[in-house]
């Protein structure tokens, strides 16, 4: 009885709220393993932020980079992270996520149409023993997504400020050949091929068909489902969580048709996508300055934790940060849309460029990962209030090569983001340093520093350029160092980017087997929650590419497992191994 006399409305054994990673796994896997499951989903889309993301699942000592070439070990993993996470890296789920990482990959590559593939390069965040340049990250693989017919419109589109042409996926590895197209015959035959792909498309659908990223990878996970007979309802959200004693039994979910009481023999699964833009979350957990704009999509409501919370769940808030965060800048489009626009790596590490602080001065190595680059804005902007973004400086030269957010390289009319007041410009670097509110001397001085640093390939402040990943997404072509570059002459150039979170850690406390813990400590019996409703088994640090979509697909399958009984099993059974390989 879900309250009250009211009667349940449908029964399944696994009910799964949210159609991302984490959920779209655990409805998948569960149904191979037997169990009714119904998969809900709130927005008229599957994918969640997973669909707009890169969508890279950071899995060590896996098979796929082994197969490329690039073979990684567990072992490896384990001295990395004990290097990040000193006393926390013994945690039960991190040892359950490392145990079990390749076994899931194996799992779905061999029952489900899910692949991955290891691309040569993609190194870890840190630069400490045991970090990996390559094989620990993967991909998925692309997807044609006119395999999924009329299912083709239920995937969530990438964010609109990464497509182009009205539609067309573009991943990193297109990049150089669209920039030189006539540079060499591969070039051509390359963007010839996306182009005329790309116009077919446009004949039949609303948007390019080739999937790539994170849209590859949720678009795979909805062919298997759909293969798999997963009952997937959309406009469904959930509401409350039913308890029945200490039993988590089902729960009430809206939907177009009104509310509906679905009860889970077997358990219900939280998959809701974390904090995202839940106001109420945020004032609770996020530095003021960090509130404003999240990269969650708009269905990402906190509703899963919230929910959990009030069956009494534990909110885990003992990590190094609250989310795991990205420089965003921000521009309203003439059409009214908000482009907020996520740097990952296209123009940071590029030389050329510098950021700097409210003072006009530098703060941060420019080409650390998004995260550590936020972090830092965050220690050094402290004392001013949340409306203070940290700004990109370069030259008209930077523009021409590598672009800067919003704008793409080699434009050459820059008067929509002029005019926009996306892009601030300056005859000279007073000037310039005028137009954004901070002092002309200091800035001049920065930059000075800046060019010296150019010259002599050393950035003796920040070490810019040091590490592995600096020089994966500088520019071989600079040299001594490739993300060092002199600023020339003007006219010069300003980008505001704000702290924007691209994934919460902090959520719901957890157990190895993905079950929910009480505030009391005790297991929730029969609530699961994966991916951002769970907290981050790196508690609130940011190891390398794809450590989040990794545990979420890991601890989906965990939850999965479990319900499905075979968990415990299979969990002996990897101990053995590990212990008889000792
Ligand atoms: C630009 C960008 C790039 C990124 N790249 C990477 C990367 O390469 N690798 C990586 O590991 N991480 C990456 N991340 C982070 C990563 O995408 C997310 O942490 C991860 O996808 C979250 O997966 P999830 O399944 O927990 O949630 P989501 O993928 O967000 O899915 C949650 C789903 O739940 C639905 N939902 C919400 N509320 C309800 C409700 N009440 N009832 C039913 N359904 C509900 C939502 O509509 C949504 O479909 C990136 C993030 C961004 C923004």
């Amino acid at each position: 009885m879900p309250r009250g006399d009211r009667a349940w409305d449908v029964e399944t054994d696994l009910l799964v709220i949210g159609a991302g990673a984490a959920g779209m796994t655990a409805a998948l896997v569960a149904a191979l393993e037997g169990l009714d499951v119904i998969l809900c989903e709130k927005s008229e889309m599957v994918g969640g932020t997973t669909a707009t993301s890169a969508g890279t699942v950071w899995i060590p000592g896996n098979r796929q980079g082994q197969l490329a070439g690039r073979p990684d070990t567990v072992d490896a993993a384990r001295t990395y992270l004990a290097g990040m996470l000193g006393e926390h890296a013994t945690d039960e789920r991190l040892d359950t996520f490392l145990k079990l990482g390749p076994i899931v990959l194996d799992y779905l590559e061999q029952k489900t149409s899910v692949r991955f593939a290891a691309p040569p390069v993609h190194p870890d965040y840190k630069q400490l023993p045991g970090a990996a340049t390559g094989g620990r990250a993967l991909g998925a693989v692309p997807f044609d997504g006119r395999k999924l017919g009329d299912d083709f419109v239920r995937v969530r589109p990438p964010r609109r400020e990464f497509m182009v042409l009205g539609g067309m996926m573009v991943g990193k590895a297109d990049i150089p050949a669209l920039l030189a197209p006539f540079r060499n015959w591969t070039n051509f035959r390359h963007v010839a091929g996306l182009l005329a792909r790309h116009a077919l498309d446009r004949i039949s659908y609303r948007r390019g068909t080739r999937l790539i990223m994170g849209n590859a990878l949720v678009a795979r996970l909805l062919d298997s489902i759909r293969r798999a007979s997963v009952g997937l309802r959309f406009e469904t959200g959930l509401r409350e969580i039913i308890r029945d004693g200490d039993d988590v039994v089902g729960a009430v979910l809206a939907s177009p048709s009104g509310e509906v009481a679905i009860r889970a023999r077997k358990g219900v699964v939280l998959a809701t996508g974390g904090i995202g833009w839940s106001r109420e979350l945020r004032e609770r957990l996020f530095p003021d300055a960090a509130r404003r704009f999240s990269l969650a999509p708009s269905s990402n409501t906190g509703d899963g934790i919230l929910a959990a919370e009030r069956v009494s769940a534990a909110i885990e808030r003992d990590l190094d940060s609250p989310a795991l965060w990205m420089p965003s800048s921000v521009m309203a489009q003439a059409d009214g849309h908000v482009s907020v626009f996520p740097h990952i790596m296209l123009d940071r590490a590029k030389p050329g460029l510098l950021a700097v602080n409210k003072s006009g001065c530098r703060f941060v190595n420019e080409a650390d990962s998004y995260h550590d680059f936020v972090e830092a804005m965050l220690r050094s902007n402290a004392s001013a209030s949340s409306a203070t973004p940290a700004f990109l400086i370069c030259d008209h030269a930077f523009i021409k090569d590598f672009g800067i957010g919003l704008v793409h390289p080699g434009t050459k009319n820059l008067n929509e983001f002029l005019q926009a007041n996306y892009l601030i410009e300056g005859e000279t670097i007073e000037a310039l340093a005028g137009n954004i509110g901070v002092d002309g001397d200091q800035l001049g001085q920065t930059v000075e520093r800046y060019n010296h640093y150019a010259e002599t390939g050393v950035d003796e402040d920040f070490g810019r350029g040091s590490s592995e990943l600096n020089r994966f997404n500088g520019d071989p072509q600079s040299k001594p160092n490739p993300c060092l570059r002199r600023i020339g002459p003007g006219p010069y150039y300003a980008v505001a980017v704000w702290p924007t979170d691209l994934a919460s850690s902090a959520g719901l406390r957890t157990d190895a087997c993905a079950r929910v813990l009480s505030r009391d400590g005790n297991i929730l019996s029969g609530l699961y929650a994966a991916g951002t409703d769970s907290s981050s088994i790196f508690r609130g640090t940011y190891p390398g590419p794809g450590t989040m979509i990794g545990p979420a697909i890991v601890f989906g399958w965990c939850a999965a497992m479990d319900a499905a009984g075979t968990l415990p099993k299979l969990m002996a059974s990897c101990d053995g191994r590990t212990k008889g390989e000792a």
